[in-house]
């Protein structure tokens, strides 16, 4: 399928009079409709939820917006406990599914009323030492170790993955859990990530249904919510196929009548803590063409850097390129698009067949909405750029500003040179 940008040159052209680039930008439109096309493909499950991932887009301005569809948080630390509480959260509205979490970030999840989320049995003692008792509600995330294949294709290796107990260890800790004051019970598992196949999900509802049925016939836990956490990938490349949340909805409704219903447990809520899903195709990272280099390669040097987007560097994930107003030339150059690092795996492209790009070109790299800013870092004293919100009317809204010097230099604000160094 061809990738078209969400905005236009002259749109983007617009935009970049009032932001300079390097900045993301945010897709509000694209945003709403697929939160409502994931919370139609689930409607048929009366306590459906989604806790949106925190970690893969946390703004603040992004996650009102979700939480228009009725989604909470999913969280992981401290820092993202704290920007859900900003935005006013009730008991309930976020899970916290961390892992080696430190005793205080239990604590503080519970004063907000989160579900947690235990990664392993030996957290139980680690809470309840912590809060004094166990919560009413409570959540254990599953690992049942070996490949998650469908097919015969491998998806993933939740053998070698820190993540969750093992089998016998979920049912001791339900036994535990119960004996110390638990009522309602939750299982979660995350054993594939970034799948694009409709049937991960429906696949991984019945792995944890199955376990779900013998834990509650048990161990008597009356388990209340089953979380498919995240792993529902977006198409990065143009050639691969999109997942589609209805089909995908429909496949998980199918499990839940053969499995849970039966069973008795009709009742029991489905819960999606997706990231990607949400936010990766509706944000993109918008840079400028300010090189070219001819050497033994053919280099586009661009004023957005792997600080930005590091997704490349790190996994060599393919982010395509749309050069604006280029579309429909032909690609016939070979280059590879750099950033600024003093480091070789700073690039966006390798050996990418684009369209000739001129100097002051503006380049459109898709698919940078979640795991995208969040993943940012100051290497080489780069700065953290700007997200900006394309919203629903066209007009655009700054929803965090471009870092400046003296963010860089905040934690030296306790030190003399505090004073020789710049303020803003
Ligand atoms: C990262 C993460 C998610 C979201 O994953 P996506 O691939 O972005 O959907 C959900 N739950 C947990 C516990 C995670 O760590």
């Amino acid at each position: 399928m061809k990738k078209t940008p969400f905005v236009t040159k002259k749109q983007l052209e617009e935009i970049v009079k009032e932001y300079p680039t390097p900045f993301h930008l945010y897709d509000e439109a694209g945003i709403r409709k697929n939160a409502q096309a994931l919370k139609d493909a689930f409607a048929w499950n009366k306590g459906f939820r989604e806790y949106f991932a925190v970690k893969a887009t946390p703004n603040p301005f992004v996650m009102n917006i979700l939480r228009e569809y009725g989604c909470g948080y999913d969280c992981s630390s401290l820092t993202e406990l704290m920007l859900s509480e900003a935005t006013g959260v009730q008991p309930r509205d976020i899970m916290f599914s961390s892992n080696d979490t430190p005793a205080e970030e239990f604590a503080y999840a519970d004063k907000l009323g989160a579900i947690i989320n235990l990664d392993d049995i030996t957290h139980i003692d680690c809470l309840e030492e912590t809060l004094g008792h166990i919560p009413e509600i409570i959540s254990c995330r599953y690992n049942p170790g070996g490949l998650f294949k469908i097919s015969n294709d491998i998806m993933d290796n939740p053998g070698d993955a820190k993540y969750g107990m093992t089998t016998e260890q979920i049912f001791d800790a339900f036994r535990i859990l119960k004996s110390k004051g638990a009522k309602e019970f939750g299982i979660h598992a995350f054993l594939a990530s970034n799948t694009v196949t409709n049937e991960y999900y429906p696949m991984l509802a019945k792995v944890l249904f199955e376990l779900a049925v013998k834990l509650q016939k048990e161990t008597g836990a009356h388990v209340k919510f089953i979380n498919l956490s995240g792993g529902i990938g977006i198409p990065y490349k143009p050639d691969q196929e999109p997942n589609d949340i209805a089909v995908i909805g429909e496949g998980v409704r199918k499990v839940y009548e053969e499995v849970l219903v039966p069973a008795g447990m009709g009742d029991v809520a489905i819960y999606t803590e997706l990231g990607r899903f949400m936010l990766g195709p509706y944000g993109g990272l918008i840079t400028k063409a300010i090189h070219e280099k001819h050497t033994h390669k053919e280099y586009i040097g661009v004023d957005a850097c792997a600080a930005n987007l590091m997704r490349p560097a790190i996994y060599g994930a393919y982010h395509h390129i749309t050069v604006m107003g280029k579309e429909n030339e032909p690609c016939d150059h070979m280059y590879d698009v750099t950033g600024s690092l003093c480091e070789n795996c700073d690039k966006f492209a390798v050996d990418r067949m684009l369209p000739k790009i001129d100097m002051g070109d503006l380049l459109f790299i898709h698919d940078a909405g979640a795991h995208g800013y969040s993943m940012g870092y100051n290497y080489n004293g780069r700065l953290r750029s700007a997200e900006v919100l394309l919203k629903e009317d066209g007009s655009t809204q700054l929803i965090r500003r471009a870092e400046t010097p003296a963010d860089y230099f905040a934690t030296f604000d306790c030190f003399d040179i505090a004073d020789r160094l710049p303020k803003k």
